[in-house]
């Protein structure tokens, strides 16, 4: 397999990076990348190849069940160079159909780590528990609702971080897509679309201003 892939390279420097050595040129001075792309780590989920994207689009971090944990230094440092210095106006949070991490929150885990980093998704458990309740659903029905259920607390958690939510406040960027690859067809689905924030929808985490807006006007009518 080593050798595959290293023939692989050399098929990828004549194929593709010399015919176009002017961009690859201009990335290796600086990279600009457009978007930083939040998925799971498994090897069916290529995101710039389901994407047909050239190396320099996508700022990447990739975990089991593609999770945005509050306590990672890892994700918090990518979030915070993608945001800070690499101005990244879109994020997008990617699930997929026939994922391990999520068949594994679905059925329970006992391996010590895997568990652990799971847990953080028990909300998500949760919530496509409440969903199914009394549907008669197949397991792969429920799957589909916990793999969604999953994204969806996934951003919830990205839009609660300070580094987001200080910026939402004030905005709509970084603006955050849930989407979901189907691995038995290639294809992307949209579930969460972003794309409304920058349409004057507001984003979920500009609903708390009235409310902190009241804390404050009640503070000062005491
Ligand atoms: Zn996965």
């Amino acid at each position: 397999m080593i050798n595959e892939l290293l023939d692989g390279n050399a098929r990828f420097v004549t194929g593709e990076f010399r015919p176009n050595e002017a961009y690859y040129r201009s990335i290796a001075a600086r990279q600009s990348p457009k978007v930083l792309w939040i998925g799971c780590s498994d090897s069916r989920v290529s995101e710039d190849v389901i994407t047909a994207s050239k190396p320099g689009t996508m700022f990447v971090h990739r975990n089991i069940a593609n999770i945005v944990a509050f306590n990672d230094v890892n994700i918090a440092s990518i979030l915070e160079y993608a945001v800070v210095h690499l101005k990244i106006e879109d994020i997008i949070v990617c699930g997929h159909t026939r994922c391990g991490g999520i068949a594994a929150i679905e059925d329970g885990v006992h391996e010590n780590y895997i568990a652990d980093w799971l847990c953080i998704s028990t909300g998500a458990k949760e919530a496509a528990d409440r969903i199914a309740a009394g549907r008669n659903l197949t397991r792969d029905e429920k799957l589909a609702i916990l793999t969604a259920e999953n994204v969806k607390l996934q951003i919830k958690h990205l839009r609660n971080l300070a580094l987001i939510r200080n910026r939402h406040e004030h905005g709509t960027l970084p603006r955050i897509h849930g989407w979901l690859y189907r691995v038995e067809n290639g294809q992307i689905e949209v579930l969460v679309d972003g794309r409304e924030a920058a349409r004057g929808r507001p984003v979920a985490a500009k609903a708390t201003k009235p409310a902190a807006k009241r804390k404050a006007a009640a503070k000062k009518s005491r």
